[in-house]
């Protein structure tokens, strides 16, 4: 069962750096052309050795994962295969075609359809399971909620305290430092400063143009016209203020005194974030990036290939599913949905900018376009 691409260039041809080991009984090469990809998807991290070793690592692990998925399935089938891992990703294929064909009549669609299906099935898995294990340890995998959005509170995201902090009214306030206040209205806004901590805050403002006469010429203008110097380039910033604190428990209360340095009222709010991230994810650099990548790969890679499009594994489990429902003309069918599936996913990779992967969806879509003219001769 092939992943990824590979089926455009076939099985990779032996070379004198091919790395060759038995994992779990079941033979596995690794082409140098799969460090080479590896490296290329793991370059964007940063130009740290350490964490792109990690997320190196990470791609590695889980797609030989994906591969042993389907080649311990073609075992319980009673078929022995082999793992390649090259540029296009990896590959399980059976040892040879007669011991495939051979299982003819045993292999049936039911169990084409067991063997495709462990390859996404089990690395999705082992991304699902280690979330679990950071959830029981308290700790973030850096993906699920902050890159792909899931609310927190599905997964138990320990990032999602922030949320439950931010959706208390009242406990997030706006304020400004009067020095970055166009010249002309810092002497009002030092009026309308009723504790003179130096900050404005949207509430000091409207409670002082309530107290003065709005015809006032020197009045100050409202909180969202008033203009700031040039120079400031920071958004408005945010405080809890400290009164606050007593309202949460638990981990929102842990994670505002963290961030509590002890002097005035305000607790800033990007200090109690940072401070926040920090002491929920993994502090070990490469464990940290090895655990966001191993997420990341294991949710995209095993969905990827469940898109229905042929020679992908949702490809081939359409196309027996197909089969199974007694369809006629079931392979035909699987091949339009291909088509129809393979330019979808090319056109919504280009509108993504994910170059690599609209075209590989592309090519996909139109090898079963041919793959169609040939079985059915040229009828459209
Ligand atoms: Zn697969």
């Amino acid at each position: 069962m092939k992943s990824g691409a590979s089926v455009l260039l076939g099985e990779p041809k032996q070379t004198d750096f091919d790395l060759n080991f038995l994992c779990l009984g079941i033979p596995v090469r690794i082409h140098p052309g799969f460090w080479a990809i590896a490296a290329l998807l793991s370059l964007p991290i940063g130009r740290e050795p350490l964490p792109v070793l990690g997320f190196a690592s990470a791609i590695f692990l889980s797609i030989l994962i994906h591969e042993l998925g389907h080649a311990l399935a073609f075992r319980k089938c009673g078929i022995r295969s082999h793992i390649v891992l090259y540029h296009f990703g990896g590959l399980a294929a059976p040892d040879s075609i007669s011991n495939y064909v051979g299982f003819g009549k045993d292999y049936s669609s039911r169990s084409k359809i067991f063997v495709t299906a462990m390859g996404p099935g089990v690395q999705l898995l082992s991304a699902i399971l280690l979330v679990i294990l950071l959830r029981g340890l308290g700790k973030t995998d850096g993906f699920v909620t902050r890159f792909i959005g899931v609310p927190a509170h599905w997964t138990a995201d320990p990032m999602g305290v922030l949320n439950e902090i931010e959706q208390v009214e009242g406990s997030l306030l706006p304020f400004r430092a009067i020095p970055e206040f166009a010249t002309v209205y810092q002497a009002r806004l030092r009026l309308a400063d009723t504790n003179q901590d130096g900050l404005i805050t949207q509430q000091e403002l409207s409670d002082y143009e309530s107290r003065i006469d709005a015809s006032e010429p020197l009045a100050v203008p409202a909180w969202e016209s008033l203009e700031l110097l040039p120079e400031v380039l920071e958004p408005i910033r945010r405080y809890v203020p400290r009164d606050m604190v007593e309202h949460f428990t638990g981990a929102a209360q842990e994670a505002l005194l963290r961030a509590d340095d002890g002097e005035g009222k305000l607790i800033l709010w990007s200090s109690v974030r940072l401070r926040h991230q920090a002491s929920v994810e993994i502090e070990n650099e490469f464990l940290r990036v090895f655990v966001f990548g191993f997420v990341q790969v294991g949710l995209f890679w095993a969905v990827m290939n469940l898109i229905p499009v042929y020679p992908l594994d949702g490809g081939q489990i359409t196309r027996e599913l197909f089969v199974l429902s007694g369809t006629p003309n079931a392979v035909i069918k699987s091949l339009k949905v291909s088509i129809v599936c393979g330019v979808i996913s090319g056109l919504i990779g280009l509108q993504m900018q994910m170059m690599f992967i609209a075209i590989m969806f592309l090519m996909l879509a139109y090898s079963s376009y041919q793959t169609l003219q040939r079985m059915v001769g040229r009828y459209f």
